[in-house]
């Protein structure tokens, strides 16, 4: 192991350098707590997949990346240490500190973790969605719907994100369709009797996108293919939004801890999880919703009560 770092030196590891992470590391450095930040790509999370945002108070269109760029600036202004490695599990020792390891071999030692590690929306993993992403392709209603006022978009899924989103959508769109693969939605009973009721949204059953298409300008049409009889067709949209699912990252978590059915983490008020001295902040935790700034809502909550945390155990250890 080349930099392995005892339980002495850190005061908390963060997992994740999503805008969560980089807003609690920029924290626990004001807090003047020793901190690491680990994270397996570059510094931003899902903002470096974002083209444009509009909700960030303070920025009335940022790009994602300058976001990221920005944010990851304020973390080190203020002394983070960020550290590129994938980690690999998080494990609670007896004593009650946390060890932390990483694919590289590196395990870090600490009496707390902030894991803000996020997840990964569920792709349908078909041409053109990479190439569009950003560019029409979304797996986030609230985040870029006002970008398709008065245009004819489709909603791809058939549980109750893609219906509670697709009536959020109707509010900019001129037309939704939800394209759903069988022939009955997995949502529940009220949001169909809402969404049977919009006269804004169109259902097409049994059908499957095989492919998106469009030019430089974004999505111009979706190739389908009809799950029942196998016969294609085609849908001229400006966008599409895919909610067929979303994973947490919780599973770095090697001890039992308490989450919900999909894997979200519960937390307290403070966010610290069920396994005292584990923090969890933004989108990997159960939540109404998922954005920027709840993420850093989070972050800073975790951060401060992290300090508590490290002030009580201080406290307790003197006695
Ligand atoms: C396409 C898209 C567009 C969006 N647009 C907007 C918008 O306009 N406005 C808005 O408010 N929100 C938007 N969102 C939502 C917003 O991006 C998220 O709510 C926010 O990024 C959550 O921050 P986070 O730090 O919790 O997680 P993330 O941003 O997901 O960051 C988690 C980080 O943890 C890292 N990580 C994961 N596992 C490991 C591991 N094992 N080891 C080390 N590092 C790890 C990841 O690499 C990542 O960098 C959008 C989301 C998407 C997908």
């Amino acid at each position: 192991m080349t930099d392995s770092r005892e339980q002495s030196e850190l005061d908390v590891v963060i997992v994740g350098g999503g805008p969560a992470g980089l807003c609690a590391a920029m924290y626990a450095g004001r807090g003047m707590l020793k901190s690491i930040l680990i994270e397996r790509g570059l510094p931003g999370g899902e903002l470096l997949n974002t083209e444009k945002i509009e909700d960030y108070p303070g920025f009335v269109s940022v790009l994602g990346r300058d976001l990221a760029e920005k944010m990851t600036e304020h973390a080190k202004a203020f002394g983070a240490e960020i550290i590129q490695d994938n980690v690999e599990g998080i494990h609670r020792q007896e004593d009650g500190t946390f060890r932390v390891e990483t694919s590289s071999g590196n395990v870090y030692r600490a009496p707390t973790v902030l894991l803000t590690a996020g997840g990964t929306p569920t792709k349908l993993g078909v041409p053109g969605e990479a190439e569009y992403a950003g560019r029409g392709v979304s797996y986030c209603a609230v985040c870029d719907g006002a970008f398709f006022r008065n245009e004819i978009i489709a909603v791809v899924g058939g549980g109750d994100a893609a219906v509670e989103e697709a009536a959020y959508l109707t509010r900019y769109a001129e037309k939704v369709y939800l394209i759903h693969r069988r022939d009955s939605l997995r949502a529940s009973k009220l949001l169909q009797d809402r969404l049977f009721a919009d006269p804004k949204i169109e259902v097409i059953w049994d059908t499957e996108v095989t492919e998106i298409t469009g030019d430089p300008g974004g999505v111009k049409e979706l190739s389908l293919r009809n799950t029942a009889d196998g016969s294609t067709s085609t849908l001229s949209v400006t966008g599409v939004f895919i909610f067929i699912g979303f994973r947490p990252n919780s599973d770095l978590i090697k001890e039992h801890f308490d989450h919900d059915a999909a894997g979200y983490v519960i937390t307290d008020d403070r966010m610290m999880t069920s396994i005292p001295g584990l923090f969890a902040a933004g989108d990997l935790r159960v939540q109404l919703t998922r954005q920027i700034t709840t993420a850093v809502g989070d972050a800073t909550t975790a951060a401060i009560a992290v300090e508590k945390y490290l002030a009580d155990r201080k406290a307790l250890s003197s006695v």
